[in-house]
């Protein structure tokens, strides 16, 4: 059961259509990523659900309650609806304890015990007294999230939250926000261009362009099944090479290939992902070159070049763990359905 619920929003800005029909799930106790490139609206829809932008058209419903839609506007500060801004936006001059504390009534009973059970949540305990510049980057995201879960919020809205943070930091404190998020039973929805960081920390996925929601699903659903080209080329690294469906097989220069998924005969394309790029003895596969390695520490993506049937030479990417110097010979094989549009 969805808790929060967008349907049909509209958004334009002096004519300027921005959001162009958002229709929006977000299940009870989920954290939702709205993920798309810079411009394609998802500010903008973050703010119409908070009611800091009027929408000029649908509806925005939490639980059985519509706090937008003809003829309503439920005021920003009676939705129950709380924002982490993008660099948490802390109250310098006040502790980390003051900061925590805003939003709750001053005669709010057990407002400490409060204070102290949110810093636990976001594994700050015992920096009741420090100052938000005594902090570090992630730190501050965490006091700023505490802040936003203090007056209890039924739905809690993220805007690029951990863009600020330099890259090692930023993988450790999403996953201490997504558990810190899960902790508190709280429905959030995080918007980011960051496919990687969509997929890592939400629930479910929907996927923003041009004003609209184009996919919805789970991390998984998004990347396997991309509903069309541009959602498989933004979602996860993909090679996508030309292709014809004939009696549900899959025909590329690569060979054939099973398609994921059922299509009627056509002209189109495939998308090919990495992990169904698998070297073998040279012997077992297509022949194929190394082009380049790119080391991750983890794995490493390796780009080659596929001598294909017919002399055609493709370019397609995989993934491996061992070392791949350039121009090393290898072999290749295509495993697994592939998605065909
Ligand atoms: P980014 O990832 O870069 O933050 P976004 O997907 O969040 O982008 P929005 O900030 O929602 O995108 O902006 C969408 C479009 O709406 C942009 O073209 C922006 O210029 C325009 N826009 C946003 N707010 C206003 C405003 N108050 N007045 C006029 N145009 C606006």
């Amino acid at each position: 059961m969805s808790l929060l619920e967008v349907r049909g929003v509209t958004k334009a800005f002096d004519r300027t259509p921005v959001l162009q029909g958002v229709d929006l799930d977000v299940p009870s106790g989920a954290l939702a990523a709205v993920l798309g490139p810079s411009g394609c609206g998802k500010t903008t829809l973050l703010r119409v659900i908070a009611g800091f932008e009027r929408a000029s058209g649908g509806t925005v419903t939490v639980g059985d309650r519509l706090l937008a839609g003809p003829g309503r506007h439920v005021a920003p500060e009676r939705r129950r609806v709380a924002v982490v801004p993008q660099e948490g936006a802390l109250f310098p001059h006040l502790s980390v304890a003051g900061n925590v504390a805003y939003g709750l009534p001053r005669s709010a009973p057990r407002r400490d015990r409060r204070v102290a059970e949110l810093l636990e949540l976001v594994g700050l305990q015992g920096y009741e007294q420090r100052m938000p510049a005594e902090l570090s980057g992630g730190q501050q995201q965490r006091v700023a999230l505490a802040r936003a879960l203090a007056p209890d919020p039924v739905v809690i809205l993220l805007d690029e939250p951990f863009s600020a943070l330099d890259a090692g930091l930023r993988a450790s404190v999403r996953a201490d926000v997504r558990s810190a998020l899960h902790a508190s039973g709280a429905t959030a929805v995080l918007v980011t261009h960051d496919q990687e960081e969509a997929l890592s920390t939400a629930d479910v996925v929907a996927v923003m362009r041009d004003g609209r929601v184009v996919q919805a699903g789970t991390p998984q659903e998004i990347y396997r099944t991309p509903h069309d080209i541009d959602v498989a080329r933004f979602v996860g690294e993909a090679v996508i090479i030309p292709a014809t469906v004939r009696d549900g097989v899959v025909w590329t220069t690569l060979g054939a290939l099973p398609l994921a998924g059922a299509a009627a005969d056509g002209v189109g394309m495939a998308v090919l992902r990495p992990e169904q790029v698998i070297l073998v003895p040279e012997a077992d596969g297509l022949p194929a070159r190394v082009l380049d390695t790119v080391f991750y520490g983890h794995d490493a993506n390796v780009m080659l070049e596929v001598r294909c049937p017919g002399d055609v030479l493709m370019p397609v990417m995989c993934r491996t763990q061992g070392d791949l110097p350039r121009s090393e010979s290898v072999g290749v094989r295509i495993v697994g359905p592939v998605t065909w549009f």
